[in-house]
């Protein structure tokens, strides 16, 4: 039967080989990188499994001048580096896709803490990777060292496709390789490889030359170039030189996987991008290439994808976000099972295991990053292991996880919440200016509970200790959330603020009740919750000051890569921001804030304070049944999610998942839960 999605499933020649459909899983972090072939591995192989038709690394540093430490990407420094990647192209084989692998020799961006060699650049310039603020600068590279650039990534090459790579990528983007700096205008190089356009594309032309001549015999050879870094004049423009490269570069690589740089842009979140919206900028590429072509957009819609590839904008549907929330995200397309998809809500926890240096987490599926450790899998989980029941209080994201997981494992789940929607804080967050996306963390579980009769879900209902026992359900799961606190105790304050003014909480607030006139939103939580209450409160009229003890606003969002927008949005809505400060007392009109280090104080005027610090477990109920464990009444009672340790809803999710998992096991907790690489 033919489906308006077929499309998708067509092969496509890419070079020397043919990947099976046009699901391409562009190269993305992972925070397991050398460190953890393993988990990485099983990553990948995941991805394969689902049905992705092309699956790469993350970017492979191809010699130690290039070690991009602190943070853990791919290693292929030398022949000792293939085992590790023989791992991943057997996982990702065994499901029939295609294994890609970026290469990459960053200049300015590989700050060596770990090999301590000076990175290359096209001339002495800071050092931008790392932290961003690193001392130290690169060593102008002599026509001498591109040569050893160019023999290393050769090298390199060789080695990827000993290691069983079928698609090998020559980069050039994200603001951080050499290739790349070589082809900026700022290039201020007196040589061959600086000045002219010619000049500076010379370097790149030479990269792709050398790695076909080295493996484009029997792999492909893949140019990732950003086309824009959405800098205007002072950056790469895709209707100015990228254009020009591209046409000049045409038919060179045997593949061209275009995107915009830098990172923040790549992987703009859901609060300031919405799907495809890299297509303005990378559109005109195919217009002037034969050769396949790759672009990104966190496409999770199957007929934006069908669109995107109809209306010529690329041929296959780069992802890395939706191929992390939904690895089976192709078989379910190809199934017809379109509402199983677990779309990617854009909000790049996963970013932050990349930043964080830690394995990669997603809030949409918790079992990624848990493939090998755990032996998740996303789709699969292992049946019931008897006829109990269970009872699930609360129905945010760790309940609805929990009650689906536990569902899916073929047990009779009761889960209720006293409100009359479930989704607990994702339902009210995602009413917060630009947050709708985040919806899907319910919509998607909603879905799957429709789907399977043995749960069943009742809203409004409020639950008691009494009316648990009275229930006579024998395991219960409470996952009843947390309050956020109205005192201004925080990681700042250990004692609560004094005053008389006005308090609200971002409860108060995203139940409707908002204050007026002068609102100083306090923010010792640092990640997005003040930020966006000021951004609620400003469009609302509210005259906004943004106090926070940290030294930058919303300043884990730096994680996120969301920070500079956020910047921008509050300062575009005339908020005050002031950083370094804590709020040390309030009065019906002022406030009183005292800088963090001088403890200089500033009263300003103030009709509210918004306090965004800490929650409050809400773990009453939990505490009043523990007896009942104790003598028998109930044979299991877990405390789960932000009841349990208030934290980001990724981690809701995950612990939800880990209950429906862990239910009649029995947990030794002196023993590590997962395989340690
Ligand atoms: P989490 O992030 O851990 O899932 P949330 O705060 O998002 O926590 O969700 C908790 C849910 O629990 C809310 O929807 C709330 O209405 C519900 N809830 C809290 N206390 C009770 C209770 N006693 N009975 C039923 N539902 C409750
Ligand atoms: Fe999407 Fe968020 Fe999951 Fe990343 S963590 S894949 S942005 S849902």
């Amino acid at each position: 039967m033919t489906s308006r999605y077929d499309i998708l499933f067509q092969p496509i020649q890419i070079g020397p080989v043919t990947a099976p459909n046009r699901f391409y899983q562009v190269p993305h972090c992972n925070g397991f990188g050398w460190r953890m072939p393993k988990g990485m591995a099983a990553m990948r192989g995941m991805k394969a499994e689902g049905g992705w038709g092309v699956v790469c690394t993350e970017e492979v540093e191809i010699h130690h001048s290039t070690d991009l430490s602190p943070y853990f990407e791919g290693r292929l420094w030398g022949d000792d580096d293939i085992p590790a990647w023989e791992l991943m192209t057997e996982a990702v084989h065994k499901h029939g896709a295609l294994a890609g692998i970026e290469l990459a020799y960053n200049g300015h961006d590989a700050v060596n803490l770990y090999s301590r060699t000076p990175a290359f650049g096209p001339r002495s310039m800071s050092l931008t990777g790392g932290n961003e603020f690193e001392p130290g600068q690169t060593r102008a590279a002599s026509k001498e060292d591109l040569k050893l650039v160019r023999k290393w990534h050769r090298n390199a090459a060789i080695r990827a496709k000993k290691a069983g790579f079928d698609i090998i990528y020559c980069y050039a983007a994200h603001n951080m390789t050499l290739a790349f700096h070589l082809l900026s205008k700022h290039n201020d190089r007196a040589d061959e490889y600086g000045g002219s356009l010619e000049n500076r594309v010379r370097f790149f032309r030479e990269m792709i030359e050398d790695t076909k001549d080295a493996v484009g015999d029997t792999c492909a050879v893949a140019v990732r170039f950003a086309v824009d870094e959405l800098l205007g004049g002072d950056g790469m423009q895709y209707d100015g030189e990228a254009r020009d490269i591209v046409a000049m570069l045409a038919e060179l690589p045997d593949l061209w996987d275009v995107n915009i740089s830098g990172w923040s842009n790549d992987s703009a979140t859901s609060r300031f991008a919405k799907e495809g919206y890299q297509e303005k900028y990378i559109a005109f590429v195919k217009s002037l290439t034969t050769k396949p072509v790759v672009g990104v957009g966190r496409y999770t819609s199957p007929d934006s994808m069908v669109s995107a590839i109809e209306r010529g904008v690329m041929d296959l549907i780069g992802a890395a976000r939706p191929s992390i929330a939904d690895p089976f995200l192709p078989n379910k397309i190809k199934e017809g099972r379109h509402e199983d998809i677990r779309e990617c809500i854009g909000c790049n926890i996963c970013v932050t295991g990349d930043t964080r240096m830690v394995p990669i987490r997603c809030t949409q599926n918790p079992t990624m990053g848990e493939e090998y450790r755990r032996d998740w899998h996303p789709e699969i989980i292992a049946p019931k292991k008897s006829a109990d029941e269970i009872l699930i209080i609360g129905a945010g994201p760790a309940g609805l996880e929990a009650a689906r997981a536990l569902g899916q494992r073929g047990y009779k789940v009761i889960l209720t919440d006293a409100k009359r929607e479930a989704g607990g804080r994702v339902l009210l967050e995602s009413q917060l200016p630009n947050l709708i996306e985040w919806r899907r963390v319910i919509d998607w579980r909603l879905t799957q509970i429709d789907k399977i009769g043995n749960i069943y879900f009742y809203p409004s209902s409020p639950m008691t200790a009494q009316d648990i026992l009275e229930s006579g359900e024998p395991h219960v799961i409470i996952a009843t959330g947390s309050a956020w606190r109205r005192d201004g105790i925080g990681r700042t304050l250990s004692h609560p603020v004094q005053g008389e003014a006005k308090i609200f909480t971002p409860d108060d607030l995203m139940n409707g009740d908002l204050p007026s006139g002068n609102v100083i939103v306090y923010d010792d939580d640092h990640y997005y919750m003040g930020g966006v209450l000021a951004e609620l409160l400003a469009t609302n009229g509210c005259n906004v000051t943004l106090v926070t003890p940290a030294t930058s606003v919303s300043c884990w969002t730096e994680f996120t890569l969301e920070q500079d927008r956020i910047y921008k949005r509050l300062l575009d809505l005339n908020v005050t921001l002031l950083p370094h400060h804590v709020l040390a007392s309030h009065s019906p009109e002022t406030a009183t804030v005292s800088h963090v280090v001088t403890n200089a104080e500033t009263v300003l005027p103030c009709d509210a304070v918004v306090m965004v610090t800490e929650r409050i477990p809400n773990d009453r109920l939990y505490h009043e049944l523990k007896p009942a464990l104790a003598d028998g009444r109930l044979k299991s009672l877990r405390l789960i999610g932000d009841a349990e340790a208030p934290n980001i809803i990724a981690q809701a999710v995950f612990s939800g998942h880990l209950a429906a998992r862990e239910f009649g096991e029995t947990i030794d907790p002196d023993v590590t839960p997962f395989k340690v690489e």
